[in-house]
């Protein structure tokens, strides 16, 4: 789901709020240029036509949408056209066929339905597709539309109220990431119906997620992003840029800015993993890769089925072709300069909010002993 995710997701489809880290940093201009003479006017320019919020549905508001953004379609748009992320899917059952032959499969977050469709079409004996978004009505029409009333049925509701009609499924299946892996904290509601539905040596797919984080140069982004509020068309707007600082930005990030080698922070199993094991602290040790300056931490997840007949999964690292989930970069307070063969040595705590679960609190202590830096802090971040 990638959630997509709140108002991440919501804006990226609806306009293009996270363009690349390239595009972007191509555009980057001095503090001088923002001196109003030398600024031009756009009034020759037509008017865009974006859609107003009149035109988002019949009968609902930009507000319903605000709380519930999957019931709009262009968020589902965006993920069935990541490729990536909807073939891996694609693959896993067509190429799998054994796992699915007569068995009940639970689809927790069903969409539009897609990954029910695939389902019944290798063979599932029924598909119980759970949607609790105003898209179960039409993930309802498409099941019918494609001739799948007989093995599909869509639940409306959230998985965590909803009564199914037998007592325990065979497989679960479900795309529950969100940005940093864990933002919308779905999770939960997978290892909830796991727990309450699953047989006993039944599968979950995936099954398998690691978080990395590595650690790269990104100075004209940081100035873009960052610095940016330090003179704004000659005023000082440094508190927003604390919390510029404090928002982990979700972009694609270029792998030559890469610096340091790719740590595995943490591997989830989620077919053993209790509820709480998605707050963790994990420590890391980055080793420069080359003399560099680095400007930003970057954390990205790979997922695996590994119950295929070959490891299956995709990774949504800055090194294989770009998915929606993006990179997740969480910027520094220090510019590190960094020799190669140092390594900056640290801890990331990872907890959903606990005002608001669905938000993810990030920790980040790190420190680099190096010949020309030395430095020690730490930073806190908050996606939401
Ligand atoms: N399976 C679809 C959609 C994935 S997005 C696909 O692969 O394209 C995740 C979906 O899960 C969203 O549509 C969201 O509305 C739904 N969802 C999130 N939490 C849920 C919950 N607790 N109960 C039911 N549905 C949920």
């Amino acid at each position: 789901m990638g959630r997509r995710k709140g108002h991440n997701k919501q804006s990226s489809s609806s306009n293009n709020n996270f363009s690349s880290h390239q595009q972007v940093t191509n555009m980057m201009v001095d503090d001088e240029d923002l001196d109003e003479t030398t600024e031009s006017s756009n009034l020759d320019d037509p008017i865009s036509d974006e859609p107003g919020d009149s035109l988002i549905g019949a009968d609902k508001t930009s507000a319903d949408y605000y709380f519930d953004s999957y019931s709009h379609f262009g968020i589902h748009e965006e993920m069935l056209k990541d490729t990536i992320r909807t073939k891996t899917y694609q693959n896993v059952i067509y190429q799998n066929t054994f796992l699915f032959k007569n068995k009940v499969v639970l689809d927790v977050g069903a969409g539009t339905g897609i990954l029910s469709l695939f389902c019944a079409k290798a063979g599932a004996k029924h598909v119980y597709a759970v949607e609790c978004s105003q898209m179960a009505d039409m993930a309802k029409e498409i099941v019918e539309a494609n001739g799948f009333s007989n093995v599909i049925t869509v639940l409306k509701g959230k998985m965590e109220e909803i009564v199914l009609p037998v007592a325990q499924v065979d497989i679960i299946i479900s795309e529950w990431m969100g940005y940093f892996l864990l933002f919308e904290n779905m999770l939960d509601t997978v290892l909830y119906a796991r727990d309450k539905w699953l047989i006993n040596d039944g599968i979950v797919l995936p099954d398998r997620a690691d978080l990395y984080l590595t650690a790269i140069e990104d100075a004209d982004y940081k100035e873009d992003k960052i610095e940016f509020w330090n003179n704004v068309y000659g005023f000082d707007m440094r508190c927003i840029k604390k919390q510029a600082m404090m928002e982990p930005l979700v972009d694609t990030v270029d792998q030559n800015q890469i610096v340091t080698n790719c740590q595995l922070l943490k591997t989830m199993d989620i077919s053993k993993m209790a509820l709480g094991d998605a707050s963790f602290t994990a420590p890391f040790k980055l080793v420069a890769e080359r003399n560099d300056y680095i400007h930003a931490l970057v954390a990205y997840f790979d997922v695996a089925f590994t119950k295929c007949h070959k490891l299956t999964g995709f990774s949504t690292g800055p090194r294989s072709r770009a998915t929606h989930w993006k990179q997740t970069v969480l910027y520094l307070e220090d510019v590190l300069t960094i020799c190669e063969g140092e390594s900056v040595v640290g801890s990331m705590t990872v907890a959903p909010n606990k005002k608001n679960p669905r938000d993810v609190d990030i920790v980040l202590k790190y420190s680099l002993n190096g010949l020309n830096c030395q430095v020690s802090r730490t930073q806190h971040y908050k996606m939401r």
